[in-house]
């Protein structure tokens, strides 16, 4: 990959730099946090409301089509749009499942009239979006889904559960994938919905995760109709759509992902200087340097390893099974990041608010709670592993 910047990319680049240098709120992150436990109400508006003003400058759905209400740009942009937001320690994108999964499926495989209704709502925050997959029997192994939808005239009924559905509690719409054809063998018989979460009949129970916050939620669907046009991509050909979905969740991950990466290190680095041990600051203990050292080279092998998939992208190839190597670094480097500010904070890790030396009073215990989820969420760490293994490596399937 050529890392030159042309004249154009240059000047887009610098024209991220200045509306960033003028639109961040510095606090953003100490807002979040402010008062009770997150996610709350004035948490979820301060993110639309940033998401909103990111996509009126231009910066969301850079490499969404212009018809799709996006900037038709390259991911030569998107990466530097990413790396200036990884600089300046913005916020990141709430709507990112409309943004990095629904809305390029909905381009791949939408009909003219769902590519008119959906995406412009998407990159201006004004619905969001959450992914029905999993369930309470099928998570690794999507395809034994068994949330169904039977067909009743015009509409189809559905009748199921879904389980650590993120956002559900917030999101207008879902990526439904449902089993129109139980006769048929597992994988041919789903069928990919976009389903209107205020229909009636859907009941959204929030699950508190182990740092306190309620982010996904339990879904039941309890005889829902929706709408045959509301079908993607065809009648029982969801495992295909759904699968490209996957395809873009892995891309927006690593994209995403790196810049989350180099801002917690940046932040760790801060903690470690701001943290004295026997005396001297914790960044003169040989050892710890090694281990930040080593961190700030994982992150930038993290960020090259990215370049390579986007240098197929632009090459205007999809985005394959390499992208599982990316999940797996961003894992390992990630968990590993969060275990080393709990080792710096030393015995004060142990107290969630209010420690002397962390950045924003339990911001690093949240964080390392909060990253276990990491080697589960987007597909499992030992599922990754064997794309990798039989995909990537070419090695017999276990
Ligand atoms: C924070 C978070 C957010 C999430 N958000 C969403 C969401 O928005 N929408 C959604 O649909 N899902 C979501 N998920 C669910 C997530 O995709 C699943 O948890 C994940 O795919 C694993 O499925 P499971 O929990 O059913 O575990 P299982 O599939 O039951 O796996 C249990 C264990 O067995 C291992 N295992 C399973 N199969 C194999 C195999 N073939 N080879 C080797 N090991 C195997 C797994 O690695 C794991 O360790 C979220 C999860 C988390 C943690």
């Amino acid at each position: 990959m050529d890392f030159t910047l042309t004249p154009e990319q240059k000047s887009f680049r610098d024209e991220v730099r200045s509306w960033l240098a003028k639109n961040l709120d510095e606090d953003w992150v100490a807002r979040l946090r402010q008062g009770s436990d997150v996610p709350r109400p004035e948490a979820y508006q301060l993110l639309r409301d940033w998401q909103r003003r990111m996509y009126e400058a231009g910066f969301v759905g850079l490499t969404w089509p212009k018809e799709a209400g996006g900037r038709g740009l390259t991911f030569m942009e998107e990466m530097i749009l990413h790396e200036e937001m990884a600089l300046h320690k913005a916020p990141p994108v709430l709507n990112i499942l409309a943004i990095g999964m629904a809305g390029p499926t909905i381009i791949a495989y939408g009909t003219e009239e769902q590519k008119k209704r959906y995406p412009p709502k998407m990159l201006s925050c004004e619905e969001i979006w959450c992914q029905g997959y999993s369930e309470p029997n099928s998570g690794s192994d999507l395809a034994a889904l068994s949330t169904r939808a039977v067909k009743d005239g015009e509409h189809y009924v559905i009748n199921g559960q879904k389980v650590w559905t993120s956002l559900a509690h917030i999101a207008d719409f879902m990526m439904l994938l449902a089993r129109t054809d139980p006769d048929a063998p597992k994988h041919k018989g789903i069928t990919y919905f976009l389903l209107d979460m205020h229909s009636p009949g859907i009941t959204v129970k929030p699950l508190k995760q182990i740092t306190g916050d309620a982010e996904f939620n339990e879904v039941y669907f309890d005889n829902v109709r929706v709408h045959e046009s509301q079908i993607l991509g065809g009648l029982n050909n969801g495992w295909a759509v759904g699968l490209t979905t996957l395809m873009y969740e892995r891309l927006a991950l690593g994209f995403g992902l790196q810049v989350r990466l180099r801002i917690a290190l940046d932040g760790l680095v801060e903690l470690a200087r701001n943290t004295k041990k026997n005396g001297a600051p914790v960044t003169k203990d040989p050892v710890t340097r090694q281990k930040l050292a080593q961190l700030w080279i994982d992150t930038e092998v993290f960020k090259y390893t990215g370049a390579r998939a986007i240098t197929k992208l632009l090459k205007g190839e999809l985005p394959g099974p390499e992208a599982s190597t990316g999940k797996m670094m961003w894992v390992e480097g990630h968990q590993r990041l969060q275990e080393l500010a709990m080792e710096i904070e030393g015995p004060y890790s142990q107290i969630m608010s209010g420690t002397p030396w962390s950045l924003a009073g339990g911001l690093w215990q949240h964080t390392f709670l909060r990253s276990r989820a990491n080697s589960i969420e987007g597909g499992t760490t030992e599922i990754q592993r064997n794309i990798i293994g039989e995909r990537v490596l070419g090695l017999p399937k276990g």
